[in-house]
C-alpha cells in the first residue's frame, strides 16, 4: 500500500515539475524576444501551427511526435523535453530532501528561476532584469513565508529571516563586485557582467549569506575548471566571454540542497574545536 502511495506521489511531483519545465521553455524562448509568455498558446516555431493538447504533454508529447512538428515536419529541439525532464527530476530531488514544507515550495520557485536564467544566459549572454529583480523579491517573500510557517523554530523570527535575506542580497552585490574586480586583474577584462551581480543578489536573498558564499565558491571553481578546460582544448578563445550565470545557478542549487552538510564538513575540517 505504501509503495503504491509513494510511487503515486513521485509521479505527481514529476509530472508537476515537468509541466513547470514546459512553461520555463516558453519563458526562455519568448522573454528575451520581448514576447508575451502567456499568449498565444504553444506553437511550432516554424509554421506557427498550434500544438494539440496531447502534443503539448511534457516529455511524452515530444517523444510521441518523434521530435518533429506534426504539421510541417520541421525538427523540434531535444532541449525542450530535456528541460522538462530535468525540471521534473529537480522538483523530485527537492521534495525527497524537504518533504511537504514551505522549504520545498520555496526551492521549487527558486530552481525555476535559476533554470530559466541559466538557459537565457546560455542563449543570449544576458540575464534579464525582469527575472533577476522579480526573483530577488520572491526570495524575500520566501523568507517571510518561512518565518510564518510552523515547522521553523521561533528563533527564526520573520524579522530575522527577512533581514538575513536582505543581508544575503547585499553580500551578493559586494562579493561579486570583488570577484569581478579580481577577474579584471587576472584576465585583463571584467569577467562578470552586471547581470551576474544581480543574480548573486537574488541568490543571497533566498539562501542567506552563508550559503551564498558556498554557492559563489562552487560557481568560481566550476567556472574556472570548465572555462580553463574549454580554452585548453581549443573550444573557447581566451577573449571570448563565457556565460557565468549557469555556474552561479548550479552553485546555488548545490548550496540549497546540501548547504548544511557542506558547512558542517567545512567546520569540522578547519575548526575541529568549534563544536
Ligand atoms: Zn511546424
Amino acid at each position: 500500500m505504501e509503495i503504491i502511495f509513494n510511487s503515486l506521489v513521485t509521479a505527481i511531483v514529476f509530472v508537476f515539475g515537468s509541466a513547470i519545465g514546459s512553461f520555463l521553455n516558453v519563458v526562455v524562448y519568448r522573454l528575451p524576444a520581448g514576447l508575451s509568455v502567456i499568449h498565444p498558446p504553444s506553437r511550432c516555431p516554424k509554421c506557427l501551427n498550434q500544438l494539440r493538447l496531447y502534443e503539448n504533454v511534457p516529455v511524452f508529447g515530444w517523444l510521441w511526435l518523434r521530435g518533429r512538428c506534426n504539421h510541417c515536419r520541421s525538427r523540434i529541439s531535444a532541449r525542450y523535453p530535456l528541460v522538462e525532464a530535468a525540471t521534473g527530476l529537480l522538483f523530485l530531488l527537492i521534495f525527497w530532501q524537504f518533504g511537504v514544507s514551505v522549504q520545498t515550495l520555496g526551492l521549487w520557485v527558486l530552481f525555476s528561476w535559476l533554470l530559466a536564467l541559466s538557459l537565457i544566459d546560455c542563449d543570449t549572454m544576458t540575464l534579464p532584469n525582469s527575472l533577476t529583480r522579480s526573483g530577488l523579491v520572491a526570495g524575500l517573500v520566501f523568507q517571510v513565508a518561512k518565518g510564518l510557517s510552523p515547522t521553523f523554530s521561533p528563533i527564526d523570527s520573520v524579522n530575522n529571516l527577512v533581514l538575513g535575506g536582505i543581508l544575503g542580497a547585499v553580500v551578493g552585490l559586494w562579493l561579486f563586485d570583488i570577484i569581478g574586480f579580481a577577474g579584471s586583474i587576472a584576465f585583463g577584462q571584467n569577467a562578470l557582467g552586471m547581470g551576474d551581480t544581480k543574480l548573486a543578489a537574488l541568490m543571497g536573498a533566498w539562501l542567506g549569506w552563508k550559503y551564498l558564499l558556498i554557492a559563489g565558491f562552487i560557481a568560481c571553481l566550476g567556472g574556472a575548471f570548465v572555462g580553463g578546460g574549454a580554452i585548453a582544448i581549443g573550444l573557447l578563445d581566451r577573449r571570448q566571454p563565457m556565460p557565468f550565470g549557469p555556474f552561479l545557478a548550479i552553485g546555488a542549487a548545490i548550496a540549497a540542497l546540501w548547504g548544511e552538510a557542506i558547512l558542517s564538513i567545512y567546520l569540522h575540517l578547519f575548526f575541529p574545536n568549534f563544536g
